[in-house]
């Protein structure tokens, strides 16, 4: 059965994913002569730089989640279904979804990135990943419930392996969740559950190079390796976690860890649509694009953001999966889809970077800009202030800064609601992969 959607004599561009990428692209469609038709599997974008605050308490959910249909209200030859998209049929310029199929003259894929366990069967049970609301929700509950399910244990050992948390991958998002995290336990948790032995909870982070935040340079490693001592962060540099079985976290260099958390952020993986030849499949399951974000092997089929490998001549593994490439991919494939219309040359993408920044907590950030380095308050303010104008929607914008500024001055989180029960009984599980694991 074919999707309902309205006929139309204009050519049909149809978007996978609602992520940065695809917003941009849509919008920059605005007013041309295609028809555009946008499919994800929820019905909302979600702001992912933020979702650590969600994890921590720090915001609900619907600050840093936008209703597809709010963002498009009122455009011209816009639809949007909710539906995953299950296989892509390229012979026949269609693809096949949860809710019928759908015709393209024009496909582009942005389904972005998924957890990458490394076919590591404990972890991918045992571990938890951040890369959606759900995710989000889902280590807010377990942070929470394990405060709630400690103070039924019996001795202070017990409680602590309850409480105590690893991170596992010490880049963006493993630096600014273990600071969060250590910011709940010292403000939040500590007040709401004075029975527990908190202040000797653990948080430790692994990280696999000899710094952290490898994508930054090395006084920013330096700096966020610092301002997590000041925490009480534990970090770990240049081992690897080697296995989990839902108690005990074992490292590369035969250390152990009890816990009953592990958080994963050490590695994630294109989503990758079946359907297209395996050799448009690259590195990272992410699809080989040229420079004109047209997929290996196919004209009619485009990938952006983070299910894109673009290669390009300063980024000899690949642009970097943050929301600025998605951003700029997705406006300047526009102008090439008008251009292929038209039978136009295409013009070939180029990345204008326009910096890199990471937060570790109140007052501590550190930011790269082209031609400026700022660490610390000043840097903090930055971070801010840029979350705040890529935010999408005046709600969300406000909603956070309100929220932020009710948390600043409070010293205190509002959202730590349960909502999911977690603490499952986790079965002994004795033997261990033994897979290296690369962060
Ligand atoms: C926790 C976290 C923190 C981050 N922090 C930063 C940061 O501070 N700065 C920064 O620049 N970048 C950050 N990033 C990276 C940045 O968010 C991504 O690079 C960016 O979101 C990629 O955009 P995208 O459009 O490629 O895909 P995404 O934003 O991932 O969107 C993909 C969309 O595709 C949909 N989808 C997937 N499969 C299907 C399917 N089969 N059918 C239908 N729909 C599907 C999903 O539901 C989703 O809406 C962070 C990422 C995470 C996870």
């Amino acid at each position: 059965m074919d999707i309902n959607i309205p006929d139309s004599s204009l050519p049909r561009v149809v978007i996978v994913g609602s992520g940065f990428g695809c917003i941009q692209l849509a919008k920059s469609l605005r007013g041309k002569a295609f028809e555009v038709v946008l499919l994800d599997k929820n019905n909302y974008h979600t702001f992912l730089p933020l979702l650590y605050q969600v994890a921590t308490a720090g915001l609900e959910p619907d600050a840093i989640a936008e209703p597809v249909r709010e963002i498009f209200n009122g455009q011209p030859h816009f639809h949007f279904r909710m539906a995953e998209v299950l296989r892509i049929e390229p012979q026949h310029n269609q693809l096949n979804t949860s809710i019928g199929s759908l015709h393209y003259d024009y496909l582009v894929l942005a389904c972005g990135s998924q957890a990458n366990f490394y076919r590591n069967d404990e972890l991918t049970r045992y571990a938890l990943p951040m890369k959606t609301v759900r995710n989000a929700l889902a280590l807010r509950s377990r942070l929470l419930e394990n405060s709630e399910r400690a103070l039924e244990l019996p001795d202070k050992q017990q409680q602590l392996e309850q409480v105590n948390i690893v991170i596992a991958g010490g880049g963006p998002t493993g630096v600014e969740l273990a600071g969060a995290i250590a910011e709940l336990r010292d403000i939040v948790l500590a007040k709401d559950y004075p029975e527990l032995p908190l202040k000797h909870m653990k948080i430790h982070l692994i990280e696999g190079n000899s710094r952290l935040l490898k994508s930054m340079g090395e006084e920013s490693s330096r700096k966020a390796y610092h301002f997590l001592n000041q925490m009480g962060v534990t970090v770990h540099l240049n081992v690897l976690v080697q296995s989990y079985n839902g108690t005990v976290v074992t490292l590369s260099n035969g250390d152990t860890h009890a816990a009953k958390t592990l958080f994963w952020t050490a590695g994630v993986e294109g989503v990758v649509i079946p359907g297209l030849s395996p050799v448009s499949i690259g590195k990272g399951n992410r699809y080989i694009v040229n420079e004109f974000n047209q997929v290996e092997g196919y004209i009619n089929v485009f990938a952006i953001g983070d299910n894109a490998l673009q290669v390009l001549r300063d980024y000899p593994q690949g642009l970097p999966g943050l929301a600025p490439p998605s951003i700029q991919q997705g406006h300047w494939l526009a102008k090439n889809l008008v251009s292929l219309r038209q039978k136009q040359p295409l013009q070939a993408f180029s990345y204008v970077n326009k910096g890199v920044m990471a937060v570790i907590g109140r007052n501590r950030a550190v930011v790269e800009l082209p031609f400026w380095y700022t660490q610390g308050f000043m840097a903090w303010v930055l971070w801010m202030g840029v979350h705040l104008l890529l935010l999408v929607g005046f709600r969300n914008k406000a909603s956070t800064v309100l929220n932020w500024a009710v948390n600043y001055f409070s010293y205190s989180r509002a959202s730590r609601l349960i909502t999911q029960f977690q603490n499952i009984p986790v079965e002994a599980v004795t033997s261990v992969s033994g897979a290296s694991l690369p962060l």
